[in-house]
Order: C-alpha cells, then structure tokens, then sequence
C-alpha cells in the first residue's frame, strides 16, 4: 500500500534497535527521509546505513541522550523541519512500589513523559503552521493494564497518555494527529533484559523464562519490531487522517478485554 508520506521528514527518537528501530526502517520503505538517535553512536551510524542501503532515503543521525535538554536541542537543530515524529527512549527498569525514590521517579518521568512531551512541543508548532503532521508515541501495554514490577513505567506513561488525549484534540484540525502505540512483549533487547531479570528472580533459565510469557500470551509468540515499525507507518501514513488520541495496542492479545 502507497502510505502517500514519500518525501516526509521523520524524526525517531531511540532508533537505533528494537522497537525505534523497527519504526524508522517502516517510515524509510514508505520513502521518508529520517533523523534517527541514540546515544551508542556505533550501533546508530550501522542501522542507519542499512536503511540508506535497502530504502535510498536521506538519513541523519545524532548520538545524543534524547532525555536530557541538551541531548534534544542538538537532536532538533539537526532535523530542522520535522513532518513525522515517533517518540520513545530506554524504559525505566523494574523494581518494587516500596523502594522508589523521588529521584527513581524524575528519572522515569523525564524519559518517558516529559521527553516525549518536549518533543511534542518542538515540533507541532512547525506541523501546525505547515497544516500537516504526525505524532507516534511509543508507550506500553502497562498504561491498559499495569505491570507490577514497571510502576516507574506505569506512572511515567500514564502522564504521558493523559497529555496526549488533551493535546491530541487541540490540534487536530490542524491536520496534525497525534496518537500513541502501545507495545505488549516484543522480541528486543529490552524484553531479554526483562526475561533476565524474571529467570533469576525466579531461579529459572533464560529459555523457561521466555516459554512461561509466551505461553500467557493468545498468539503464543512474541511481537516482532517489523511489525510494530509497520503499524507505526500506517499511523503515520496518510490513510490515517481521521485518527485522533487514540491508545493503539500491540499485544498479542495479552490483556483480557472486551474493549
Ligand atoms: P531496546 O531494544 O532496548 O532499544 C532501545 C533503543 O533506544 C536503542 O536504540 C537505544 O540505543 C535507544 N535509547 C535508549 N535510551 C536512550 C536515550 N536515553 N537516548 C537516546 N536513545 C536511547 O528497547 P525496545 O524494546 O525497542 O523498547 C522501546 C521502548 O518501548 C522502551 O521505552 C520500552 O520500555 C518500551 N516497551 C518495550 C516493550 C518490549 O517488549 N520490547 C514492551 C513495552 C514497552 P542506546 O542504548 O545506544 O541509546
């Protein structure tokens, strides 16, 4: 299908694996030009050549730690227009309710609210002006369904989502969509370390571990960034011009609902 986005500038935050990844090689197939981050210049630089290779598109990239104010400003100067944003950034790591602190939590909400949230406020005055633009904020299942030991993740993103379906409204008549994709487990780097941290807390293999998630999840598999990095094109294609603040999930089936 023609996502109708060819020539579009795409910025995507923490893209240089897993789920950011798998969203700017989707937007660079549709013939986006992309500015992609991470703070691993290594990694960033190889990613981004392969899209260069395989899609021909413009790619600039810039190793910077996206959340902090410095890391955004070199990354904005960099990308000028922007006409597709997807936002994301490292999750906060697990832990349990009692041994939070105030600087856990800051750190958790200036990565995945208050980043995505400044991003938002970079860019959407230029989409605003220019009547057209795209929003993709990568979340998580937890903001449907919390998961226990990701309360830094449950807080963080939940601010997150409430920010996004008062601003969503506002500037929709402008042309400019901002909705959020919400992943369940996806084969990444960030579920091994999640998988790790559940076979030694659990005194289990790596492999025991994997099996016992995948057996609660309905598709009996983990998600691939493939397809999430499709689903994210789409929500940013053209065709999606009607969708406003919406919550997409990607789960598998994982949460029990009807709704
Ligand atoms: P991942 O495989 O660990 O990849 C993270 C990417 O983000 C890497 O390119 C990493 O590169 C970059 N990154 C991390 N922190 C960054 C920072 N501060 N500044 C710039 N770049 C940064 O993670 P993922 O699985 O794609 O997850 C992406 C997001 O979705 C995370 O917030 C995660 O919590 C959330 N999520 C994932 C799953 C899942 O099952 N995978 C499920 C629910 C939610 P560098 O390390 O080089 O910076």
């Amino acid at each position: 299908m023609d996502l109708g986005i060819k020539g579009k500038r795409a910025l995507v935050a923490a893209s240089s694996k897993g789920l950011g990844l798998g969203c700017a090689r989707a937007l660079a197939e549709a013939g986006c030009d992309l500015i992609m981050n991470a703070r691993g210049e290594e990694a960033l630089e190889a990613a981004a050549q392969a899209i260069r290779d395989d899609f021909g598109v413009e790619v600039t990239t810039v190793a910077c730690d996206v959340t902090t104010e410095d890391g955004r400003a070199k990354l904005l100067a960099a990308a000028g227009k922007v006409d597709i944003l997807v936002t994301n950034a490292g999750g906060p790591p697990p832990g349990m309710w009692q041994d939070w602190s105030r600087d856990d939590f800051i750190k958790a909400l200036d990565a995945n609210m208050l980043t995505p949230i400044a991003l938002m406020q970079a860019a959407l005055p230029g989409m605003i002006e220019r009547g057209w633009g795209r929003v993709v904020n990568i979340t998580s299942q937890s903001v449907k369904s919390p998961i226990a030991v990701l309360g830094l993740s449950n807080s963080a993103r939940t601010g997150l989502t409430g920010f996004v379906a008062g601003t969503a409204r506002q500037v929709a008549e402008h042309g400019v969509n901002i909705n959020n994709l919400l992943p369940g487990i996806h084969a990444t780097d960030r579920a091994d370390s999640l998988d790790t941290g559940m076979a030694e807390k659990e005194g289990i293999t790596l492999e025991e571990a994997r099996a016992k998630r995948t057996a609660t999840i309905p598709a009996k598999r983990y998600g691939t960034a493939e397809e999430f990095g499709q689903t994210c094109a789409f929500m940013c294609s053209q065709h999606a011009g009607y969708m406003i603040g919406q919550n997409i999930l990607l789960d598998g089936g994982s949460l029990n609902y009807t709704l």
